[in-house]
């Protein structure tokens, strides 16, 4: 893993040290001696990860924080506080002004690695997801930033043996979360495989049972890999952590457990869970805008191209039937002349209706350009296609299409061909050629009705 890092600190000793033991690991280090230097290195280099000391002269870490957060082109950039001061209410300022982590000088070699690590890791994913969504223009920098300030209570899943514990976890999380607390891990496997958590916290506490198969399970689990995993663990267990980890923990917390970081660390990860949830939710829009037909809802000629083949390969190896059926609008261009040419998408989007109600789920209705439409229809043999298209050709006849906006009732016909899979040598261009050679008959033959292709 390779990440630049962003060292800043007053001391330059301080610094120094850092710098070292980062380039050991063969991070690209940059450092700066104080905020405004700091600030002004994160607007023009990307930077991945900044460990941020609290004291320093002139701007002190909490506002050097505060402005990154604040920012939406640095906002991203995870923060880890490196403070020499131990105490508990600096943490949780750090960590309230926004700061994704903290650690305490002298620094633990475990603890700068580990944290350092997972952060990385972190920011990788939601770096990737960001930057789709960017590409796909689907939400703009503005968008993002709100992504990280989340408004809702989060959804918590506590694992964790004892009774005394659990009822101090509990509290101290109720004013941020919903706490639902399991004492058997694998009930708790179960629970959150079954429902949706913005966190699970595992307490390392169980009597005869090993945590991390847990967090193992749970990091492997389709419905649960995605969840944030915080383990609660001893001081001084420092194996249990780097296992942890590795396994893909997102972050620990030592135990006595202090309420208050124990809320931060909480609110940090389900603000990313919450964060990532969004970017791929707008990364699935983008793929469903990029196949969808605006108007009218269907698939469109795109994704008909890309799908059709895949259907017929499947069809073809599995020995089954496969048909198709394009239809046409008759007489269209007379609704635009008549109507205008917003009555004619009207038409389009009543039409497009009408056809989803007569497909079955597997078929695959597009609106293959204009008022032509295409259906895939997989498993089905040419005379159960004929019947499904004689179905929508009735559809479309039998009842008028309303305009409220022209206040009238059109009366619209189609004209559809059809045309089935051959069991050698078949190609996507040639089905669909033979199935427009029947539309063209239909057409030719008075309109309003069906013919399919010769077999
Ligand atoms: P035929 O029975 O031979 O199919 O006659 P037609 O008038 O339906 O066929 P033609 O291909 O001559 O005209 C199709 C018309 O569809 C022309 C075009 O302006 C219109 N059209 C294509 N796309 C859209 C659309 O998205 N909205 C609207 N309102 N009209 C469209
Ligand atoms: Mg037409
Ligand atoms: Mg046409």
């Amino acid at each position: 893993m390779t990440a630049r890092i962003l060292v800043v600190d007053d001391v330059p000793a301080n610094v120094k040290l850092l710098e070292a033991r980062l380039m050991a690991e063969y991070f690209d280090v940059l450092t700066a001696g104080d905020g405004h230097s700091a600030l002004a290195i994160c607007e023009k280099t990307p930077i991945d990860l900044i460990l941020l000391d609290i004291m320093m002269p002139g701007m002190d870490g909490f506002e050097v924080c505060e402005r990154l957060k604040a920012n939406s082109r640095t906002s991203h950039i995870p923060v880890v506080m490196v403070t020499a001061l131990d105490q508990p209410s600096d943490r949780v300022r750090g960590l309230k002004a926004g700061a994704d982590d903290f650690l305490t000088k002298p620094v633990n070699d475990l603890q700068l690695m580990s944290r350092v690590k997972s952060l990385v890791r972190l920011k990788n994913v939601s770096d990737e997801l960001r930057l789709r969504a960017q590409t796909a223009h689907t939400i703009g920098l503005q968008e993002l930033a709100r992504l990280d300030r989340p408004d809702e209570p989060g959804n918590i899943l506590l694992a964790d043996g004892r009774a005394s514990s659990q009822e101090r976890l509990v509290r101290a999380l109720s004013p941020i979360a919903e706490v639902s607390v399991i004492s058997d891990p694998q009930a708790a496997l179960f629970e959150a495989a079954e429902n949706s958590f913005d966190l699970v916290i595992v307490n390392a506490n169980f009597d005869d049972y090993d945590p991390l198969r847990l967090c193992s399970q749970l990091r492997s689990l389709e419905r649960t890999r995605f969840i944030p995993l915080l383990l609660v663990t001893e001081q001084g267990h420092d194996e249990m952590i780097v296992r942890a980890l590795e396994l893909g923990v997102t972050d620990y917390i030592m135990r006595p457990v202090d309420p208050n970081e124990l809320v931060a660390r909480s609110l940090t990860q389900i603000r990313r869970k919450l964060c990532n949830d969004r970017l791929r939710a707008s990364v699935q829009q983008t793929i469903e805008l990029a196949i969808t037909d605006d108007l009218t809802g269907l698939h469109n000629r795109r994704y008909l191209d890309g799908h059709l083949k895949l259907l017929m390969d499947r069809a073809g190896a599995r020995g089954r039937p496969l048909s198709i059926c394009i239809t046409d609008i008759d007489r269209f261009k007379r609704v635009n002349d008549t109507y205008g040419h917003d009555a004619g998408d009207e038409v389009l989007r009543e039409f497009a209706n009408r056809v989803r109600a007569t497909v079955r789920g597997a078929d695959l209705a597009c609106r293959f350009g204009g008022e032509e439409f295409v259906i895939v229809m997989p498993d089905t043999t040419p005379e159960m296609a004929a019947i499904v298209a004689e179905r929508l050709r009735l559809m479309v006849e039998s009842r008028g299409f309303d305009i409220p906006r022209a206040d009238t009732v059109l009366s619209v016909t189609a004209s559809l061909g059809i045309a089935s899979l051959r069991p050698e040598g078949d190609t996507a261009e040639a089905l669909l050629k033979r199935a427009d050679m029947a539309l063209y008959q239909a057409k030719n033959g008075g309109r309003n009705r069906v013919v399919a292709a010769a077999a």
